[in-house]
């Protein structure tokens, strides 16, 4: 039986990956101590990196699911084409192949600023120098193109993830996340979940589990009660938009 997961949770340690991104590891590893890990665990875009979709799987066997940043570069914006998702690996060979058929001609492991493993590959300046598509390509004034990606599994996973993010089926298990969703919200609203009452993680950890068991209280009064669900609520510019049938 499958067990999904879903959580929105706040980490107060410094990490080189951004906060959101940093507490997915210890969330992991404090379920597997209570022997509570899931199958599944739908997480925030924020929190998905190429890394956790990997490392999830092969330490924790929990399959992340959750959308991933989409690529920043100027070229997916303008140029599609020339994305580094339109570069063909050869991980054997330790190559990428250009869309205009050119190999690379370097290929080094190195440590990004978050500490991850990357690769960075270059392309030869004797093709690029002349190549028709260069402006479409590099925005380097006389360098030839040059790549960073991912290690082969994150890069897969990664590439993997982009392509299905948008489907039906995907959104349709990720549409799950909207009930804890709505659980942080009630909590933001009704009992100022953002704003810790004291100091330190045990006091802050006791008050979140005083505002938790608050909140069971109220939904119970509310279902016996037979309170509707509230509707989706709009901010007060959102409703000065015309409706379109
Ligand atoms: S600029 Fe270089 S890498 Fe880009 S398409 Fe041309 S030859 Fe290939």
């Amino acid at each position: 039986m499958k067990i999904r997961l879903t959580s929105l949770l706040t980490f107060t340690q410094p990490y080189p990956l951004s906060r959101s991104e940093a507490v997915v590891e210890p969330i992991h590893q404090a379920l597997s101590e209570k022997s509570l890990l899931p199958s599944e665990h739908l997480m925030d875009l924020g929190y998905v990196t190429a890394g956790h979709l990997v490392s999830s799987q092969e330490n924790y066997e929990v399959e992340l699911i959750g959308p991933v940043r989409s690529d920043p570069s100027w070229q997916t914006k303008h140029h599609p084409k020339f994305a580094s998702s339109n570069f063909q690996i050869d991980w054997e060979k330790q190559v990428a192949i250009c869309p205009r058929g050119h190999t690379s001609q370097t290929w080094s492991e190195k440590t990004d600023k978050k500490g991850q493993s990357v690769i960075n590959i270059r392309f030869s300046q004797s093709n690029c120098g002349v190549c028709a598509s260069r402006s479409r390509c590099t925005r380097a004034k006389t360098e030839p193109r040059g790549l960073t990606i991912h290690t082969q599994k994150e890069h897969t996973a990664l590439q993997n993830r982009r392509e299905v993010q948008n489907t039906p089926q995907f959104l349709k298990t990720y549409n799950q996340r909207a009930g804890i969703e709505g659980t942080i919200s009630q909590g933001v609203r009704r009992s100022a979940l953002r704003q810790s009452r004291y100091l330190g993680l045990a006091k802050t950890h006791l008050q979140h589990i005083f505002m938790a068991a608050g909140l069971n209280l109220c939904r119970l009064d509310a279902w016996l009660n037979g309170v509707p669900l509230a509707t989706t609520r709009y901010s007060r510019f959102m409703t000065l938009k015309p409706k379109t049938s």
